[in-house]
């Protein structure tokens, strides 16, 4: 039954014309999830959601349809990333410091999905702490590719992009802190976007970099992330950074058909200088060009600093993190397994520390040198000035385009552990969406082809700060226009 259905009006319409109830569709989602192989969810909550499904019931039969106004998300079963906090369901962010972690709230973003109606089926699994780019560094162990089962699936939201496309929920939720939504949305072959910083609450998300994290919806469908993003976006008085701009209705705005027409289209120079897989080259050349046919106008730009930028997120990225992750001691957060350990200070420490897995320690000693006096001014310090360098470079680019075109990442899909012992290899699959979350930006990934293996490529969508809503119109035009005339 679930393989009827892959977004939210298809779900929709099944529950106007009763052919399914929401209580059916859940218990054949979990079904579904048990059956699968992907190691997609690390916690599932069976009995949560089935009260929630059973509300969306009762909602159901007082109203004979659904009432969007109310509960635009209603009986969507979806999943969340194990970096968003739940009241009473685990929380692990894939590590063995959080195995046991039961969080007393739950994240503003959830809140707000549950309130119109949304079914939260479980917890995802993802790169210890959102560190990584292939779901490899989970401590559970890594999340399969949906369809070619030896290849990673990007990270490092890997379980939401997996369980999108595996349809194991219609949507899901990730965090974007350096393409960690958008890396593995085009691995997969789905949308994912992560909105301007701010947009969304960071209120229950757990920190790993402050000022780059933003959460992100995962969807098989531009229409299906508006939606999300319509629930989830606005101020929240639990999180200063959170925006106050005026409320935007996404899902009517992407209605009111965007025209490539005239539309400005930059095109990064820095972005194609070679080093491309060429299925990635020849699928996102084609993808430009079709934008030509329908009245686009490309413009080659400049973004000088790009070759700075991974350095620059490696610096601020692990500083900030170093910070975050003090937390977890065994004291105030983490597992404390009860020792003769505790009785010898620095063997407690050590013991305590030690939960983290080899990425998490690397970063942690990585910012903690970063931060430390002598070595602040730098390396931190300079790396927040070339920080705001890449920002001015998308500031003049956006004075003379709309939006911004380029790959999400120079490869597809790699094999499982292809890449696990050159930390180096792997941090450059994130070279081109980087960029984005050091000037806070808004993008989006969404498919524009496949490799001949058949491995799906993301085309990378860069908008200006606030161009939210613009950017998933354009995203939806293309979306709809390039699918028809390629299949
Ligand atoms: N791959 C990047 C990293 O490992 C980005 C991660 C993310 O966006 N959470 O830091």
């Amino acid at each position: 039954m679930v393989d009827l259905y892959n977004n939210i009006k298809q779900i929709h319409e099944a529950y106007n014309k009763k052919l399914i109830s929401p209580i059916e569709l859940t218990k054949d989602y979990f079904q579904k999830i048990k059956a699968s192989k992907h190691n997609a969810y690390l916690t599932l909550c069976e009995e949560r959601a089935m009260q929630q499904a059973k509300k969306a019931d009762q909602i159901l039969v007082q109203t004979g349809q659904v009432p969007h106004d109310r509960f635009p998300l209603l009986g969507i079963p979806i999943g969340i990333k194990d970096v968003l906090t739940i009241e009473g369901v685990r929380t692990t962010c894939a590590s063995r410091m959080l195995e046991h972690y039961i969080p007393p709230y739950t994240a503003t973003s959830v809140l707000r999905l549950e309130a119109a109606g949304a079914i939260v089926l479980g917890k995802l699994n993802m790169d210890e702490f959102a560190m990584g780019s292939s779901n490899e560094n989970s401590a559970f162990g890594p999340v399969l590719h949906p369809t070619h089962h030896d290849r990673v699936p990007g990270g490092s939201s890997g379980g939401s992009a997996t369980a999108v496309k595996a349809n194991l929920c219609i949507a899901a939720l990730g965090t974007d802190t350096g393409g960690s939504v958008r890396l593995p949305a085009s691995y997969c072959g789905i949308v994912g976007m992560k909105p301007t910083y701010g947009t969304i609450s960071r209120f229950g998300l757990v920190a790993f970099a402050s000022s780059l994290d933003q959460v992100g919806p995962l969807a098989n469908t531009v229409e299906d992330v508006a939606k999300l993003l319509d629930v989830m976006a606005g101020h929240d008085p639990s999180d200063s950074t959170s925006l106050r701009t005026q409320k935007i209705n996404y899902t009517d705005l992407i209605q009111t058909k965007y025209d490539l027409k005239n539309l400005k289209i930059g095109v990064p120079n820095e972005y194609f200088m070679g080093g491309l897989q060429p299925g990635v080259d020849s699928s996102v050349h084609s993808a430009l060009k079709w934008c030509e046919t329908q009245g686009a106008k490309l413009i080659s730009v400049n973004l000088p600093h790009t070759k700075y930028a991974v350095a620059v997120y490696y610096i601020i990225a692990v500083s900030e993190a170093s910070s975050n992750l003090a937390r977890y001691d065994s004291v105030r957060f983490g597992v404390r397994y009860p020792d003769k350990a505790e009785q010898d200070l620095v063997e407690f420490y050590k013991k305590a520390r030690s939960l983290f897995g080899a990425e998490v320690k690397r970063r942690i000693i990585l910012g903690t040198f970063s931060l430390s006096s002598g070595y602040y001014d730098a390396y931190y310090k300079r790396a927040c000035q070339v920080r705001r360098l890449i920002q001015q470079d998308f500031d003049k680019a956006f004075k003379e385009v709309d939006v911004i075109l380029s790959p999400v990442s120079p490869t597809t899909a790699f094999k499982i552990g292809e890449k696990t012992s050159d930390p180096l290899q792997m941090y450059l699959m994130d070279i081109f969406t980087i960029p984005v979350n050091l000037a806070g930006l808004p993008a989006l990934s969404v498919p524009c082809g496949k490799d001949n293996e058949g491995l799906p490529i993301g085309l990378h969508m860069i908008g200006p700060a606030f161009g939210d809503g613009k950017l998933l119109a354009i995203a939806n035009a293309f979306e709809k226009g390039f699918r028809i005339n390629h299949g």
